[in-house]
């Protein structure tokens, strides 16, 4: 078996252990080696490939073996560099059908979180799904997993709802120029033509793949236009402004700035907050066993900065774990659960920047922070110190008793415990707290 078996691989799997399995468990593997007559598979936590091991391991090693017959036994190995959560994927097309996406049920303005960074881009997609003419055409962008595609579908289940006759197609770009390119190759350019032209909504979602392809580009532009003039709604999406699209004719620039354009900025804490307060609200409906520890959406909140997707996968990833073992969802589940995201977004903040930031915020000198000095104007901020260190850093409660001068571990359980309290109590805290957090993950230091 080679890595090229892979993929195949996986396929098989998918079928045999069905979809939500598949995503929580099997898709976070990489294929690592196959040697010996063993297959060795990274997993991106222990826990995840004993769990994997014991739970899918003899499905797995039947399905390798119907692909090579010379894999004879399974081996797990925990890879430290698993692969980034592949954030840049959309939702999957339909197979078969007509290679047009169908709306998502869970994708609705219901579902969709406000907030300061995509206060805009709601307003728009909600004006233009009241058929506001100045909100059309609709062109929004901005990075991975803000909620360009989750806005599109709200937008079309509204439409839809309002006139259920709505003719409306929603697809990628790339599914646009597949589309297109078969057409032309059964010489059907005119019933494509035909096709799109006729539509009442088009969305085309990630218009930046169409970037240096000349006749797909030709195409779009001359159903954008034919639409426009018309007065149907259009609503497109990418990752960057029209004006940044490079290898994207000059006329369709100036033709897509011509409509509303507006971004979706990056996530801020309150945001990911919200939003994972509303997906945990969901899952417990669904999980009415499971338990989630006070401060733990706060942690990922905090720790899982910009991609709502990535968020969202790992409190995913925290249900599944807890429905099958039953357990709380605690600081200590999720440390080991999401080892592997955690990670990637590890190092962003030092327990030096953390102890600079803190002290020049209270005003005291750094030597005073971390050295033995016990007065309560010092020691507060020591203790907010090591709060935002055991928050903000994954490093261990004796590594940051350490930073502090030598302290002991039992020091920093005392002092996040004593700011989680006052935290609750004192609402001056909270705000100081958030303010050094939003200056910390700013990275101001
Ligand atoms: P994009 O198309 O910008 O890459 P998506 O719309 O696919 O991002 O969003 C990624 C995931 O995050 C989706 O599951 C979506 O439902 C969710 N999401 C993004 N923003 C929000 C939000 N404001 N409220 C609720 N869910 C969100
Ligand atoms: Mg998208």
């Amino acid at each position: 078996m080679t890595a090229d078996d892979w993929d195949g691989f996986l396929e098989a799997i998918r079928g045999a252990v069905g979809a939500s399995s598949f995503t929580s468990w099997i898709e976070p593997l990489r294929f690592v080696d196959f040697k010996d007559s063993t297959l060795v598979i990274g997993a991106p936590t222990s826990f995840m490939g004993s769990y994997v091991s014991q739970h899918f391991g003899k499905k797995m090693l039947h399905h390798a073996n119907a692909i090579s017959p010379q894999v004879k036994a399974l081996d797990f190995n925990v890879v430290t560099s698993a692969a980034k959560p592949d954030t840049a994927k959309g939702p999957r097309p339909k197979a078969g059908g007509d290679n047009s996406l169908s709306l998502d049920p869970e994708l609705t303005f219901d579902s969709f979180v406000v907030g300061k960074p995509n206060l805009a881009a709601h307003a728009a997609a909600v004006a233009i799904s009241d058929g506001k003419p100045a909100c059309n055409p609709l062109f929004l962008y901005g990075g991975v997993g803000l909620g360009k595609t989750h806005l599109m579908h709200a937008v079309g289940w509204e439409l839809r709802q309002r006139s259920p006759d709505l003719k409306l197609v929603f697809l990628s770009a790339e599914q646009f120029m597949y589309r297109f390119v078969q057409a032309l190759r059964g010489r059907q350019a005119m019933g494509f033509k035909e096709t799109f032209r006729s539509v009442d909504v088009l969305m085309v979602d990630d218009i930046q793949f169409i970037a240096g392809k000349d006749s797909t580009q030709e195409e779009f532009f001359h159903t954008f236009n034919a639409l426009a003039d018309r007065r149907k709604t259009i609503i497109l999406s990418a990752d960057r402004a029209p004006g940044e699209i490079e290898d994207l004719q000059d006329r369709i620039k100036s033709r897509l700035q011509g409509g509303l354009v507006v971004d979706l900025h990056p996530t801020d804490y309150e945001l990911r907050l919200g939003i994972l307060q509303s997906k945990a609200d969901a899952l417990l409906g669904k999980n009415p066993g499971v338990r989630v520890a006070e401060g733990v959406l706060e942690f990922l909140a905090q720790r899982i900065t910009d991609n709502v997707r990535v968020v969202e996968g790992a409190l995913n990833r925290l249900f599944a774990v807890a429905a099958l073992t039953g357990c709380e969802i605690n600081g200590d589940v999720t440390r080991d659960t999401l080892a592997d995201i955690l990670r990637l977004y590890d190092r962003k903040v030092s327990i030096d920047e953390i102890q600079r930031t803190v002290s020049r915020h209270y005003n005291i000198r750094l030597s005073d922070m971390i050295g033995p000095r016990r007065l309560r104007d010092l020691a507060r901020p020591r203790q907010i110190a090591m709060y935002l260190c055991k928050q903000m850093t994954s490093r261990s409660l004796p590594d940051i008793g350490r930073e502090f001068g030598g302290r002991d571990h039992t020091t920093v359980i005392h002092a996040v415990r004593r700011i989680e309290q006052l935290r609750r109590a004192d609402g001056q805290i909270d705000d100081d707290l958030k303010i050094l957090q939003r200056t910390l993950e700013n990275g101001a230091a």
